[in-house]
């Protein structure tokens, strides 16, 4: 199971050096590399040997409540930016629109157009950027800057309520040009946005018949959040995902966490998410908004907690510090040394990253059952235990989400 690392702060750009070997690869937002792009463009060719990819976020111009118009009802300047690299007319597009008001699909600037300006800015921007004046402060920061092209072209996608309605077409018809425009020994990768509950028998059918011509295929089921989804909507994505491994198609996840990582039984190849958040997302959400949680990620619940809940369940449960490097260096198996990282942030970060790492690699040596025995030891040992405290992501769910009880949701669902 490969995980990649969606770049999310341009502060995190020393540590991701620092921890590169633990990660394979990366996914640069589209937004922020139009928004800040000398910094970023070289940040990409500082690290020339991991595949990258680069997300065109054209959901975010299907959204202008929420997702691209601020608050004094202009684009939200990297929208603005990204929306001027893609077509001269998108920005006035979206302009255009009431604040409440959704943009149809019709209303997207020459879709031909629009699919030339997203390859070409994918294909073009790592390279000019590194080229740009602004670009010689970071250039001199690192040993090795190579500009390379990103691993395959995402063409523009869109978020479908349902399959068949405009979006699904007018994303599939991206697909089909931006494959027909991509040059030869260019690889494209769409990406399917849907809801869970688009994932029906026929609904599968047609997404796999439409989508498998291009070998590989990434999904975003919207607002995954993995401690909170019930177990149908877990065996849907499962059915998805070897639906396209069948047709030996490659499926990636734009974002996830562990739940998603056991799919790599299902043939999933990897997943992406950043350092310490975006392991799911919502379509409506302003990209970029808020800065990383500070929250550790405790690895037999395959979750995160706030440092406070830690600090409390570390003291209660002394066994579930976590052995990686990073904690047995900071933390020497004493639960009290958990100030440290409230301390230095970074090391939440590097702790994370190994982590991952490590929950990787393991996958490739265990099975279903393995799996799924596992995390109900845990949940046998320690929900009880922990179920009066609140899950920090329950908030944004009306899922019951107390204690452990989604790990059994997970088990019941991988086996
Ligand atoms: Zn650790």
């Amino acid at each position: 199971m490969q995980t990649h690392l969606r770049f999310g702060m341009q502060r995190d750009k020393p540590l991701i050096h620092q921890e590169k070997g633990k990660i394979d690869g990366i996914v640069v937002p589209a937004h922020i590399l139009a928004h800040q792009t000398p910094s970023t463009s070289v940040f990409i060719s500082s690290l020339p040997e991991k595949p990258y990819l680069i997300d065109p976020m054209t959901f975010v111009f299907q959204n202008p409540t929420e997702a691209h118009v601020n608050e004094a009802g202009a684009l939200r300047q990297s929208i603005g930016k990204l929306c001027r690299a893609y077509h001269p007319n998108l920005a006035e597009c979206l302009q255009g629109l009431d604040a409440e008001e959704a943009l149809e699909p019709d209303e997207l600037p020459d879709t031909e157009e629009l699919c030339e300006g997203v390859l070409k800015f994918q294909r073009e921007a790592v390279a000019a950027g590194s080229a740009l004046s602004g670009a010689r402060k970071y250039l001199d920061r690192y040993a090795v800057s190579r500009a390379t092209e990103p691993r395959a072209v995402v063409p523009p996608y869109f978020y479908f309520e349902m399959i068949g309605d405009g979006w699904y077409e007018l994303a599939l018809e991206c697909a089909r040009i931006t494959a027909r425009l991509a040059p030869e020994g260019v690889k494209v990768l769409p990406v399917v946005h849907c809801e869970v509950d688009s994932l029906t028998g026929s609904g599968i059918a047609r997404i796999s018949k439409d989508y498998s011509p291009y070998g590989q295929v990434m999904m975003w089921i919207n607002n995954f959040v993995q401690g909170a989804v019930d177990q149908g909507s877990i065996a849907q994505v499962r059915s998805l995902v070897r639906a396209f491994d069948e047709n030996e198609v490659s499926i990636e996840s734009l974002y996830g966490g562990y739940l998603m990582m056991l799919m790599s039984f299902d043939g999933l190849a990897a997943v992406s998410h950043g350092i310490l958040y975006t392991e799911s997302k919502s379509t409506t959400l302003t990209p970029g908004s808020g800065g990383p949680a500070e929250r550790y990620y405790i690895p037999k619940f395959h979750e995160f907690r706030s440092l406070g809940q830690t600090d409390l369940i570390i003291h209660r449960h002394p066994e579930l510090i976590c052995d990686c490097a990073v904690c047995k260096r900071h933390m020497g198996g004493k639960p009290d040394n958990i100030v440290r990282y409230m301390d230095n942030p970074e090391l939440l970060q590097e702790h994370f990253l190994t982590v991952r790492r490590a929950e990787a690699d393991a996958l490739g040596a265990s099975s279903p059952q393995k799996e799924a025995d596992a995390l109900r030891r845990t949940y046998a040992a320690y929900h009880a235990s922990i179920s009066d405290l609140p899950n920090p992501d329950a908030f944004i769910s009306k899922a019951p989400m107390k204690g452990l009880a989604y790990l059994e949701r997970w088990a019941s669902a991988i086996v």
